[in-house]
């Protein structure tokens, strides 16, 4: 019998890969997605599939999906700190109410639900590198609280719907992932430089460039996550790639990959921005078998030709995208 699987934030980045990977291991999969800061083109080539359906429905109210379902992943949430100041009602409720329906929904339905957490949950972290027992340090009234308190909290209700309920859940704490579909206007560092470089714009620093983070090429995230969802682990497992690096060095690696004339120009730091970020990836190396393949110098080429080919329309389509219509219900 096929396996059924309904994946949330389909249209987005990660989201996206997922329903490539399942529709490649042969699953029958249902995205799902809002489309506030997802993109259809991410998915349009799935949409002739037999095996592939695509539901527009925000997470946040009552989730109906006809059938058997036998995995749900939940990967709706914006996932940039610009997209935190701009929507950052939608930010919570899709990580608090959003999760609790399809928490209920698993339960109906009996299937296995895996619950995208973020390295968001370690906060500014005080613990290097963080390690899953490490509680974190959040500022839960801070920008940036809209989704790491939402975050908490998905971890929290998913523990207890595994406990109260027996639930069979999967947490994964996802790190800083890169790759081919990330929105170029998000505000992240990587759209963010690529764009730049590709508008001969100077790069924008924030802060001196000390903060450090660890980029992981998204077919390894992808394989992490299916592992995971595969193994019958509840607790949360850290995926990402453990090799640090300053942003300063890292825009300096951009330079030198897009050739770029330009400079790189020091903006203001933002508020509660973290210092330093690395996973421990022990638990996924002993637990899952798992570790990185992509090394940053090849994952970076890949992804520099998917921005490389975007429209230039796209590409001078400056202004964030406008959620104003959403008005923060
Ligand atoms: N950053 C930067 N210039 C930019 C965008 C981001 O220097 O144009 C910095 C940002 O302040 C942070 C790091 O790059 O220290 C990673 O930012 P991102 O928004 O990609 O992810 P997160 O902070 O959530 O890890």
């Amino acid at each position: 019998m096929t396996k059924r699987i309904l994946i949330t934030g389909a249209a987005g980045f990660l989201g996206s890969h997922l329903c490539d990977r399942f529709i490649k291991e042969g699953f029958h999969v249902i995205g799902m997605d809002n489309l506030i800061t997802g993109d259809l083109r991410n998915i349009e080539h799935l949409f002739h599939l037999e095996r592939f359906e695509f539901f527009h429905h925000d997470v946040s109210k009552f989730v109906y999906v006809p059938g058997k379902l036998n995995y749900i992943l939940h990967f709706a949430s914006p996932a940039s700190p610009i997209d935190y100041l701009k929507i950052p009602i939608q930010t919570l409720k899709v990580g608090s109410l959003g999760t609790h329906n399809l928490l209920g929904l698993a339960k109906e339905k009996k299937s296995v639900i895996l619950i995208a957490s973020t390295s968001e949950v370690y906060g500014d972290p005080l613990v290097h590198p963080q390690n899953e027992d490490y509680y974190g340090n959040v500022n839960i009234i801070g920008p940036r609280g809209v989704y790491d308190e939402a975050k908490r909290f998905q971890e929290s209700i998913t523990m207890a719907y595994h406990r109260f309920h027996g639930l069979d859940t999967r947490i994964v704490r996802i790190f800083n992932t890169y790759g081919p579909r990330m929105r170029l206007n998000d505000g992240r560092v990587i759209p963010a430089f690529m764009g730049q470089a590709l508008r001969g714009e100077d790069l924008t620093i924030f802060g001196n460039g000390k903060q450090t983070r660890s980029f992981c090429y998204v077919d390894d995230q992808v394989e992490g996550i299916y592992r995971l969802l595969m193994s019958n682990y509840h607790e949360p497992v850290n995926i990402g790639n453990p090799n640090e690096v300053t942003i300063l060095e890292f825009a300096q690696e951009i330079i030198k990959l897009t050739g770029t004339q330009h400079k790189i120009v020091f903006r203001e730091l933002p508020q509660d921005d973290p210092m330093q970020r690395q996973p421990d990836i022990a638990r996924a190396k002993k637990l899952l078998g798992w570790e990185p393949k992509v090394g940053r110098e090849e994952g970076m080429k890949i992804t520099f030709e998917y921005f490389k080919n975007l429209s230039k329309e796209d590409l001078f389509k400056h202004e964030h995208k406008d959620f104003s219509k959403y008005n923060n219900r």
